[in-house]
């Protein structure tokens, strides 16, 4: 009899020290996105982590008298977003002092938010962005700007606005600045050709030439001041959390930026995670026997869940990293050679590869590489990535599956949709093919490849991904998904990439408590909405790091 006893009593002590949540949201619609794409009522929180999910009741029991409580009054909630590739810490740079046009539809509202930084600017101050947007996402007059609007929209500032990598487009004052003149060569830091010219050889305004014809531009714009670079961080951050994203795969994570997100973890205030994708692309042949040897040297997965190193990545050799807007690749058997002797090197580390693979002559030329390594050394298990993928085909999945790879997919249509359709025809309609990617069972994610590349905000994304809409409404893809699938991509497969599945990606017990509540049902409201939706709060291992001013449920 006291042997039950004690047992009994022993119970009791531990269900008491197993203390109630710290939160508990009720009365919502839990968009859970786990295996079965349960739908709850209310979840509990605990610290940083989920510890229930269930209906109103079954988590109001293990409410305490300490236990904030929040109404979700019908609303949707999700997992946060992941993307999983953004150039993230290297825009901190620049976000202040961007006038970024990411969802922004209308051409008039983009020249009201000009002339509204104009106002506020100093004498001589440049306004500017460094992509992520096209003019052909301005649904009421998708024209480009010239130099005579801009002119008389900033007769005194220079201004330069960059859509994604195409093209840049210069006042009077930002050409003075850049010593782009009539009857002058141009610059020689500027790709031969990409300042377009009029018949009588007058600047037009516009320079294009890919990632290094605009970049002579971006490279010549102010970046913030040192003192300013964690305000601008903090600033993007704040930006990213609005658009519901909470983590984010970085390739190229910027020691600078990484610092002061590193400080901002140790405060506990850190309100994205971030893994990032590094290492030496080399260019030549001696480059590569160098990479091989720091390569023994790189050390993954030594941080945590809010930051860590968890690819090689995102160029293996760079002669063979794609241009964003070449038609066709024709890589020689030489630098085949010396893109799989450097893969090798990966494979023989047991390094994670995340590596750019765009045109579906270099797709083929990797997979051609990668089966040899495979041959050699077996990457099964170690979450080989081909990252942006616009042209792969249905045979180039089936191989990629049978080495255990996975696809990260960045649509750049959802801003460049107009402009791959003037280079690719018809076939820009399967760029990329979402339904081939999602009925093949390969695992893929989505991502932006923002900030320059593409816009930033993932609810356009999944926009697009639904619709086959690009940003502004135009349809440029036909193989669309559901909304399921593309929440599934965004969230719960993200999660892989970036080596969280176990913390991140569903609203689930054990799992990190990383969430939005929505201002609207991305599952039932109509699908041209989707882009529409705001975050009203998001919340970041149990800390909400983004409220907005609650109106009342509609
Ligand atoms: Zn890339």
């Amino acid at each position: 009899m006291l042997k039950i006893s004690l047992i009994s009593l022993l119970a009791v002590t531990l269900y008491a020290q197993q203390s109630p949540p710290d939160l508990v949201l009720s009365n919502g619609k839990i968009v859970t996105v786990d295996e079965r794409f349960t739908i709850a009522q209310a979840v509990a929180i605990r610290g940083d982590r989920v510890v229930a999910v269930g209906t109103n009741q079954e988590i109001a029991q293990l409410a305490g008298p300490n236990t904030r409580r929040i109404d979700l009054r019908g609303r949707m909630a999700m997992p946060g977003l992941i993307d999983n590739h953004m150039h993230l810490l290297r825009a901190a740079a620049t976000w202040t002092k961007e006038l970024r046009f990411d969802g922004v539809e209308s051409r008039k509202q983009a020249v009201e938010m000009l002339r509204a930084r104009v106002k506020s600017a100093a004498a001589g101050e440049w306004i500017y962005n460094i992509g992520g947007w096209a003019h052909q996402q301005f649904a009421d007059n998708p024209k480009p700007f010239t130099r005579e609007e801009l002119d008389q929209i900033a007769p005194i500032n220079p201004v330069a606005l960059q859509e994604s990598y195409y093209q840049v487009f210069l006042n009077t004052r930002a050409m003075e600045i850049l010593k782009i003149a009539a009857n002058a060569p141009d610059p020689p830091e500027f790709v031969k050709g990409s300042i377009l010219r009029d018949a009588a050889g007058k600047p037009t305004g516009v320079v294009q030439g890919d990632i290094p014809g605009t970049r002579a531009v971006a490279n010549k714009l102010p970046r913030v001041l040192p003192e300013q670079l964690e305000a601008s961080a903090r600033a993007m951050v704040n930006d990213m959390n609005r658009a519901g994203l909470t983590s984010v795969g970085v390739p190229g994570c910027d020691a600078d930026v990484l610092s002061i997100f590193e400080k901002w973890k140790t405060e506990g205030r850190l309100n994205v995670r971030v893994f990032c994708i590094g290492g030496t692309a080399a260019g030549t042949p001696e480059a590569v026997d160098r990479s091989i040897q720091q390569l023994a040297r790189m050390k993954l997965f030594q941080g945590d869940s809010f930051i860590d190193n968890v690819s090689f990545g995102e160029s293996v050799y760079s002669p063979l990293h794609d241009p964003m807007f070449a038609r066709k690749s024709n890589p020689t058997p030489e630098q085949l050679d010396q893109w799989r002797k450097m893969a090798m090197a990966i494979a023989q580390a047991g390094l994670p590869l995340h590596v750019h693979a765009e045109l579906s002559g270099t797709i083929d030329a990797f997979l051609d590489q990668i089966e040899a390594v495979n041959k050699e050394h077996p990457i099964k298990n170690l979450r080989w990535q081909l990252a942006h993928v616009n042209q792969i085909n249905a045979s180039q999945i089936e191989r990629m599956k049978k080495l255990g790879m996975y696809a990260a997919v960045h649509p750049w249509a959802v801003i460049n949709g107009a402009i791959m359709h003037e280079g690719f025809g018809d076939g820009a309609f399967d760029m990329p093919p979402l339904a081939t990617l999602q009925n093949s069972g390969i695992t893929w994610g989505l991502g932006t490849d923002g900030t320059a590349a593409n816009q930033t905000l993932p609810f356009v994304t999944l926009y697009f991904a639904v619709t086959g809409k690009m940003a502004g409404g135009t349809k440029v893809i036909r193989q669309t998904i559901s909304r399921e699938d593309a929440l599934i991509a965004h969230t719960r497969k993200n999660a892989y990439f970036v080596f969280q599945e176990n913390n991140l990606g569903s609203i689930q017990p054990g799992k990190l408590a990383d969430l939005l509540v929505l201002d609207r049902d991305y599952l039932t409201i109509p699908a041209d909405q989707i882009k529409d939706i705001k975050p009203v709060m998001t919340m970041v291992g149990g800390r909400v790091v983004y409220e907005a001013t609650l109106k009342p449920a509609p």
